[in-house]
């Protein structure tokens, strides 16, 4: 086989950049193995490029790890066990934490945040790799070592000390966690866990299949489901507070279930269909097919759970004896029901909704690839 048959960084600029739906992860960058020669780097507006094109080794790493390509699909799903619609599951089920503060903080049920707690005071993992707010509409991947730098880092509650000017007139809800597993290589840690969004776990188990380091290092993975995420500019926050007449300035929070649900200063609250916010959605989530995070080892969500409650599917082993260690020693607590019927129907419920929004998201991808979607 000759280098030019090998797909490299090169492919990844026609199949994904010049399609379009490049999701700016960083991680073809970040696990290039022509790192130290220089050959890619990140643009100013997040996109990676070719620094020398004649430094590039052709590895095929960058490539294979890509979300946007789903060559290793196939290895993937019969490592992971995934079965249709949704993935592998032991445990579905509605449930929150018991902790106050991290109730306060938290987006639903704080289910998260006490799993990543319960596993550190446990010294099951070291570190956990979340994003943490650092204005409005802007988050930061870290990787942290202390229950109080989890609790910083949950929720989806916006951060009135800064205001929207401050941050350069750029909005965006996606943290990309993929670059910061790199900073996990220098620290000496063990076991770490990562959140992410379904994209992000896609790529973390791909770099886990080809034993990039220090991929391996991730020993737990909690999935977020994700319909989209959005980046927009100084424009478009114009354009869009508009159309929807509302300040952003004035959002408390912003969570994401059946549909976007937006909280006002006033406690006021605006639910909004995804297609009053397409416009802000990056191109890229236009093209992405998984809702569930199939992938994760726990998946977490808002959608088919009361108010206050995070919708967890617990997938792996792994996974079990974490969600498990945390319901026992009561960090974390399951929605009671007056009978097994109206658990029986909860569960269905749940089941239904995911499946739905899981098929809805495939659709929208395939429509994307046929180009009867604008990106
Ligand atoms: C961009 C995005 C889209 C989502 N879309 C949906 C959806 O369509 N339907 C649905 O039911 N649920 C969706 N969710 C999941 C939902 O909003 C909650 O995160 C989930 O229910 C967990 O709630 P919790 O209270 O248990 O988590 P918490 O205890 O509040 O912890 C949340 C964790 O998520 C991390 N986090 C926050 N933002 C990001 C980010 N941008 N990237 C990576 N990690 C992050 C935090 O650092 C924290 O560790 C989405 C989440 C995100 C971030
Ligand atoms: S989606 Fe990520 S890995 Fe793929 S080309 Fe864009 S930055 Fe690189
Ligand atoms: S919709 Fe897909 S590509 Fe977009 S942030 Fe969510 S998982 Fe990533």
């Amino acid at each position: 086989m000759s280098d030019e048959e090998i797909k490299s960084f090169k492919d990844l600029i026609t199949e994904v950049q010049e399609k379009g739906i490049c999701g700016k992860c960083g991680g073809c960058v970040s696990f290039c193995s022509a790192e130290e020669l220089n050959a890619l780097a990140i643009a100013e507006d997040g996109s990676p490029r070719f620094i020398d094109e004649e430094r590039c080794l052709k590895c095929g790493i960058c490539y294979l790890i890509c979300p946007q390509i789903k060559a290793l699909n196939n290895e993937l799903k019969e490592q992971l066990g995934w079965k249709a619609p949704i993935g592998s599951y032991r445990k579905l089920t509605s449930a929150r934490t018991t902790d106050r503060e991290v109730r306060n903080a938290c987006t639903d049920g704080g289910v998260v945040t006490s799993l990543l707690i319960y596993a550190l005071n446990k010294n099951l993992i070291q570190g956990a790799i979340v994003s943490k707010k650092i204005g409005p509409f802007l988050r930061q991947p870290m990787l942290v070592t202390q229950p109080g730098e989890l609790i910083d880092a949950a929720g989806s509650h916006f951060d009135k000390t800064l205001h929207l000017e401050e941050i350069g007139g750029k909005y965006s809800t996606y943290s990309p966690v993929i670059r910061e597993i790199e900073s996990i290589g220098t620290d000496f840690l063990k076991s770490v866990a990562l959140v992410g969004t379904p994209c992000q776990i896609y790529s973390l188990r791909k770099m886990q299949l080809l034993n990039v380091i220090p991929a391996d290092i991730i020993t737990l993975t909690i999935g977020l489901f994700c319909m989209e995420n959005f980046s927009f500019d100084e424009n478009a926050r114009i354009k869009l507070e508009k159309k929807l007449k509302i300040e952003l300035k004035n959002v408390k929070k912003l969570n994401i279930k059946d549909d976007v649900i937006v909280t006002l200063e006033k406690g006021e609250i605006v639910h909004l269909p995804f297609e009053a916010v397409d416009e802000i959605a990056r191109p890229a989530c236009f093209a992405c097919p998984d809702f569930a995070n199939d992938f994760a080892d726990i998946s977490v969500g808002g959608l088919g759970s009361p108010d206050g409650y995070t919708t967890t599917v617990v997938r792996s082993s792994i996974g079990e004896k974490i969600y498990n260690g945390a319901r026992q020693k009561k960090y974390i607590e399951e929605l009671s029901y007056r009978n097994k019927e109206d658990l029986s129907i909860h569960k269905t419920e749940i089941m239904a909704k995911i499946v739905s929004f899981s098929r809805r998201k495939k659709e929208r991808a395939k429509r994307r690839k046929k180009g009867t979607v604008n990106a």
